[in-house]
């Protein structure tokens, strides 16, 4: 379900940056994993991060897993177009790969939490920003708690920042319901025009 959208930008948009926020057990990595297998000129940046690995996870495909040292030596060097701290841990857009696929005229995904978002805001204003919604905080606690990878205490940090996130959603170009897949996915590849 499409909610909050500007239509004129939404429908008029068919490249550049894509920034998909919305609070964590949503389903954005597998919405974003359809889109991509369906979408022909789309690019997923590879973020980094300082948490541990989950299982079955790839360094330098599903994150660069960085230790804090190194995270933070990219951030002097401003190797970062945004990032920050989530439950505990950073994580950073690496700012070379992105630049160059803009240039190469690639679109460009950015799958991200509210802080970076806001910061690409500022430094890509042109960028379109989608916030994925759960369908309500109670099936987002059940979704969460079902994925069964995370510790209480890091379930119980993800709850608190889900709250303050589905608070925001009203600063996104569009809001989408996750509350059927396919539907979620269509109004996303109308949007980005994959
Ligand atoms: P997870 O630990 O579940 O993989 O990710 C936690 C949160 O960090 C998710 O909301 C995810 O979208 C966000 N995230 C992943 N990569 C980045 C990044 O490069 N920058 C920012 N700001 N958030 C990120």
């Amino acid at each position: 379900m499409l909610r909050e959208c500007n239509l004129n930008n939404a429908m008029t948009r068919k490249k550049g940056l894509t920034i998909i926020t919305g609070p964590s057990g949503v389903g954005k990595g597998t919405l974003v994993k359809k889109l991509l297998d369906d979408s022909e000129n789309m690019w997923l940046s590879i973020s980094a991060t300082t948490r541990t690995p989950r299982e079955g996870e790839e360094d330098g495909k599903d994150y660069f897993f960085l230790t804090e040292k190194n995270f933070k030596n990219l951030i002097e060097n401003d190797g970062f177009i945004e990032w920050a701290e989530f439950a505990g841990n950073f994580y950073g857009t690496p700012r070379d790969a992105v630049e160059k696929k803009l240039a190469n005229g690639k679109n460009v995904l950015l799958e991200i939490e509210l802080e970076g978002a806001r910061q690409v805001r500022k430094t890509f204003p042109e960028g379109f920003q989608i916030f994925l919604a759960p369908p309500s905080l109670k099936e987002l606690e059940k979704r969460i708690r079902g994925r069964a990878t995370d510790s209480e205490e890091a379930i119980l940090k993800r709850l608190e920042r889900a709250k303050e996130e589905v608070k925001a959603q009203s600063e996104f170009d569009a809001v989408i319901i996750n509350d059927n897949l396919d539907i979620a996915l269509s109004e996303i590849k109308q949007i980005v025009g994959e």
